[in-house]
């Protein structure tokens, strides 16, 4: 028997394009992919705040089968990461698969198939159903009093209106992830005065973010593929680095921290703002934050840093616990995303009608990052666990699709109908995950977007080489296959 397994993907960003270019180049071709936007990119099409720039280094942050060699700095602006995604989408011959503006309303399991509804109200048949959506996706707006009184312009980051007016005005931007210090110091120089609100001060350890890269070394290396090849798979290498930072209290670790207290101090000599600017947790404990800028930002003249809470919001501005109004024209929600809201708020539901909420009521869980026990044939890429700041997400969601392929591949050939990861498997990688995860430096006592709503962290606990393991090919141990009929 072969039959041509037929394929949704929901999403095209960074995990959507890794998967379809790696489905295609593996011979399968019968596949959808459905995304909600106008255009492909993920957070690089949904965010265009001011200062946007990826703070992983651009040689690192591409898919190993589409080296761009030309980036223009070595940290690449967001505009240009979405227009390098857009780009790989038509060169790999994937753009006529590629559905926009088209939102999953609901991906219901039929028993021996996926049927999927989108926005429009079409319909679609899936044998395989593999998701996509990322984590950074639903904004987070805060619940502050009088939020929709207030007369100015409201914004939330990753929503950024272009029509906004920055230049000359006063600003307030709340929020002091690796966002609101982008925006920060983005915005500082041409604004009237900039109010930063931090509740929880981070670390941010400097790195040359505005360092541009030679064009003549674009050119070099586009006439070298094999160089320019060798380089990304040293940079991989290299980024173990961040591994060894984050899963076990080593030297690198010890020296890494160190850096960034030598960041604060260098760069901040005012003991007074240096105390506020000082973290009570680990660095490297959150996503770790680098700019070459904001420490500088901060110190202007018409910067300050408000570290009192935010009381209300009224009409014209902002009046913090200490009983002062900040005047503002604009207020900048730089606060982040509901991050653990994979695929919601479709309605997917797996064998015998189980409800994605039902299934996750307890947090996001799953096997190696890609099959969630009640959900045949579905499968996620950058999904729960996922590694975020210490494994490449591109080799890691290639990695994932290439995993997929294996189980593509027996259904071509007739071997499955469904395959579904067992509860035990599952259970197993969780237990063994929340012990990986205790000597890491996610787990020192800070509050970040990894936490679940129960406290647990959501992310990768072991290093690359354990990952490529894990998701070498399928252990048929792990899952119930089935063939000819439901499960
Ligand atoms: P985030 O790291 O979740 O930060 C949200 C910020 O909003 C935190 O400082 C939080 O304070 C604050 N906040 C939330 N509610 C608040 C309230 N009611 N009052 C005051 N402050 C409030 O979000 P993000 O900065 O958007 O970054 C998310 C992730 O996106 C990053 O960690 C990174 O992975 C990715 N990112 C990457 C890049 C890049 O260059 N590669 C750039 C931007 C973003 P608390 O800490 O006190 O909760």
């Amino acid at each position: 028997m072969n039959r041509e397994p037929r394929v949704v993907i929901i999403g095209a960003g960074v995990a959507g394009i890794a998967t379809a270019v790696t489905l295609q180049r593996a011979g399968f071709h019968d596949f959808t992919i459905l995304e909600k936007g106008s255009d492909v990119g993920g957070v690089w099409h949904w965010n265009r705040y001011p200062g946007l720039t990826c703070d992983v280094p651009s040689q690192l942050y591409q898919f190993s089968f589409a080296p761009k060699p030309d980036w223009s700095g070595l940290f690449a602006p967001g505009a240009e990461i979405q227009r390098y995604l857009r780009d790989v989408v038509d060169r790999e011959g994937v753009a006529d698969r590629l559905r926009l503006d088209a939102e999953v309303r609901s991906a219901v399991f039929t028993g021996s198939s996926w049927r999927i509804t989108t926005s429009d109200g079409s319909e679609l048949d899936a044998d395989f159903l593999i998701s996509a959506t990322g984590v950074l996706h639903h904004p987070f707006t805060p619940d502050i009093p009088g939020l929709d009184t207030f007369a100015g312009d409201v914004v939330h980051t990753a929503r950024w209106d272009d029509g906004v007016v920055t230049d000359g005005r006063r600003i307030a931007v709340v929020g002091t992830g690796s966002t609101g210090v982008q925006v920060v110091s983005a915005l500082q120089p041409g604004s009237a005065h900039i109010s930063h609100l931090v509740r929880s001060p981070q670390w941010i350890i400097w790195a040359p973010m505005g360092l541009r890269q030679p064009a003549l070394l674009g050119r070099l290396l586009r006439k070298a593929p094999a160089v320019h090849r060798r380089i990304y798979g040293l940079l991989l290498r290299g980024s173990r680095i961040l591994t060894d930072i984050a899963l076990r209290p080593t030297r690198q670790r010890w020296l890494a921290q160190r850096y960034a207290r030598l960041c604060l101090r260098i760069q901040v000599r005012d003991h007074e703002l240096r105390d506020s600017l000082t973290p009570d947790y680990e660095p490297f404990c959150k996503r770790q934050v680098v700019s070459s800028s904001y420490y500088r930002a901060i110190r202007a003249e018409n910067a300050e840093l408000v570290t009192s809470s935010i009381d209300q919001v009224t009409p014209g501005g902002i009046r913090l616990s200490d009983g002062r109004e900040i005047e503002i024209d604009l207020l900048i929600l730089a606060t982040g995303f509901h991050t653990h809201h994979y695929m919601r708020p479709m309605n997917l539901r797996g064998r015998d009608g189980i409800s994605i909420d039902d299934a996750w009521a307890k947090g996001p869980r799953g096997y190696r990052m890609t099959a969630i026990p009640g959900f045949p044939n579905l499968f996620t890429v950058l999904g729960p666990n996922s590694p975020t700041g210490s494994v490449s997400l591109q080799y890691s969601s290639e990695l994932t699709a290439r995993y997929i392929t294996h189980w593509l591949r027996r259904f071509r050939d007739g071997e499955v109908d469904t395959v579904e990861v067992t509860e035990e498997a599952t259970a197993k990688f969780n237990d063994d995950v929340a012990v990986a995860l205790g000597p890491t430096v996610l787990n020192t006592g800070c509050n970040s977007w990894y936490l679940t709503d129960e406290g647990n962290v959501d992310l990768w606990p072991y290093d690359r080489k354990t990952m490529a393991a894990m998701l070498h090919r399928p252990d048929d141990r792990d899952f119930h296959l089935q063939k000819g009929g439901g499960l």
